[in-house]
């Protein structure tokens, strides 16, 4: 039964792979992704994802809703402590690891995250060395960059971060989801908060 949600979810992520030229061109699709038994970790963002059904685009929709589904099964993180971004951050974000070295399926090559932020909220400056693609599932939200301008990002819209590029996001009145794909040196690491010089 779980892992049949998990199965969905795969391939949701594989349907919208496949539609989309920017993923594509970000990383090779991995073929053998082996499905490791987890125990699910809930935190706040596991029940407001859940509720949150039937948003996004026609190619990101069925990924949002596969992502509602599984909410309640995955091993939620949260990178940062209540010193670096406060308990109301905490309580309205989070992310899992679909698949990567950690993740629910099992690859070194490459690592892709679901994460989720409520509104308002700003996500202050961090950086990390693997490069990432954003894919905006639903909502919406303020992209800022090193060097780039400010960008509203709706559903279905990406984002290239470059290796130890800065970056930081402001959500406004509607929650975001979003698929996070890495690349390439780093794979391993996770985000610091703060600016690299
Ligand atoms: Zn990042």
């Amino acid at each position: 039964m779980t892992q049949a949600v998990f199965d969905c979810l795969l391939a949701s992520v594989s349907a919208l792979y496949q539609g989309s030229e920017a993923l594509q061109a970000f990383v090779p699709w991995q073929q053998r992704l082996d499905w490791q038994p987890r125990e699910p970790v809930h935190i706040p963002a596991a029940d407001l994802v859940g509720n949150w059904l039937d948003a996004g685009t026609p190619e990101t929709m069925p990924l949002h809703n596969a992502v509602a589904q599984a909410a309640r099964h995955v091993d939620w993180r949260q990178t940062y402590t209540e010193d670096e971004v406060g308990a109301h951050f905490l309580a309205n974000y989070g992310y899992f690891e679909l698949f990567g070295p950690d993740g629910h399926f099992r690859t070194p090559e490459a690592r892709a995250y679901i994460a989720y932020w409520g509104p308002k909220l700003y996500y202050d400056w961090h950086c990390h060395e693997a490069e990432e693609l954003y894919v905006v599932l639903s909502g919406e939200a303020l992209f800022h960059i090193d060097g780039g301008p400010d960008l509203l990002l709706r559903p279905g819209d990406t984002r290239l971060h470059g290796s130890w590029q800065s970056h930081a996001m402001t959500t406004l009145e509607q929650p975001i989801l979003t698929l996070v794909l890495w690349r390439g040196a780093g794979l391993e690491g996770l985000p610091e908060m703060g600016r690299a010089a």
